[in-house]
């Protein structure tokens, strides 16, 4: 089946007792037993219910995997993944990484006894310098959040393999419209469903999506044993915001593209990030893994001024300052001081996420209304 077809049918049958099309909500905790232990597959709605479990064979269904799992957020299905570890395990995940995800590694799992390496995974190669005989997981996004680097993931997949590690990816930016990384040899997909797969910023919600029974059956006993798992409201509009995750993200690449190359061209504009440039450094790695290349774009100013930045983005009429992407609405964000905060200056530095980057989570409002609203912000 292909993927716009998936999108609307995968995962989703009509309701067996009434015939429903949609998948109703089942808003129930708990499933009635005609005699102990005799049940439909159903006892108890933290261990599964029909709405979340719908929802679980979709997202599994779109990234070409056999199991999915939901969560109540991004973080808790990051948080699930690291459970699979032991004191003493080592991680080695991407440098430049969601905050959150940034935060949850060093200041909650680091104190368990899990040790972290943050490195530069934009040529693959430098990962083997880090593999040591404790190392169980490689960790890393693609596109990268918000530099928009590029990481090889067939590399990566390769690296995981010699040395028997599990290759997880935040597919978050991407969305299996754009990259499979289970095609790719990827063990486990990781979404923040709160973005692109709701894609209607009205949902807080994360996903696992892993090929291997063993290994989604741990997950599942993670998830059923620390509880993090969504309701069942808010699988109803997940389900339904993916039935348009082809159409929508078809429009933010088109609307995505006319923004890159016009801010490419702006006399106010110090660089643009965004990996549809042939100058990108993995551009052709990023051509090879993805369909096309998405709605994010990060962007800096000359002459590098906070406050330049921060007088552009309150000058937005159409993009709004908040937090998060992915929705049909146009978000633009001051990375440093809002989504990585929690990352020390240094390290920032490091990055790249200067005083004056603005990172774009364009839209799929009509193009010429978004390209106005940024000349004037600009002007
Ligand atoms: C938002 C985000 C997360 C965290 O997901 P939540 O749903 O906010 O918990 C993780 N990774 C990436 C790339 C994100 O954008």
């Amino acid at each position: 089946m292909k993927f716009g077809t998936k999108a609307i049918h995968a995962g989703v049958e009509p309701d067996p007792s009434t015939g429903a099309i949609m998948t109703p909500i089942f808003q129930t905790s708990t499933y009635v037993q005609p005699s102990p232990g005799d049940h439909k597959g159903f006892e108890y709605s933290r261990t599964k219910n029909p709405t979340r479990h719908a929802l679980q064979q979709s997202i599994a269904a779109l990234e070409n995997g056999k199991h999915g799992l939901c969560f109540s957020s991004g973080l808790a299905a990051i948080d699930a993944v690291l459970k699979l570890l032991s004191p003493g395990n080592e991680v080695i995940a991407a440098n430049d990484l969601y905050g959150g995800t940034y935060r949850l590694f060093t200041k909650v799992y680091a104190k368990f006894g899990l040790k972290f390496h943050f490195i530069d995974m934009k040529d693959v190669s430098n990962i083997e310098k880090y593999v040591t005989d404790n190392t169980k997981l490689l960790w890393l996004e693609t596109p990268t959040n918000p530099m928009m680097n590029i990481i090889d993931l067939a590399g990566a997949s390769k690296i995981a393999k010699k040395h028997d590690l599990m290759l997880a990816v935040d597919n978050t930016f991407a969305t299996p419209y754009l990259q499979l990384p289970i095609d790719l040899g990827a063990d486990i997909v990781m979404h923040s469903v709160t973005k692109y797969l709701g894609g209607h910023s009205d949902v807080v919600m994360g996903a696992l999506v892993a090929n291997d029974d063993q290994l989604a059956a741990d997950l599942a006993f993670i998830q059923n044993s620390s509880g993090a798992t969504p309701g069942p409201q808010d699988c109803f509009l997940v389900l339904r915001g993916i039935k348009t995750l082809h159409l929508r993200v078809q429009r933010h690449c088109e609307n995505g593209r006319v923004i890159a190359n016009f801010l490419k061209d702006h006399p106010k504009v110090e660089k643009v990030y965004w990996p549809g440039f042939e100058s990108h450094p993995n551009h052709n790695i990023a051509k090879a893994q993805m369909k096309d290349f998405g709605g994010m774009i990060s962007f800096t100013l000359k002459g590098n001024s906070k406050e330049e930045a921060f007088k552009v983005m309150e000058s937005f009429k159409l993009f709004s300052i908040a937090e998060s992407l992915g929705g049909v609405e146009s978000l633009v964000n001051h990375s440093a001081t809002m989504t990585h905060a929690s990352i020390p200056y240094e390290e920032r530095q490091k990055i790249g996420i200067l005083d004056s980057l603005i990172r774009l989570s364009v839209g799929i409002e009509d193009i010429d209304d978004l390209l106005e609203d940024i000349k004037s912000a600009l002007a």
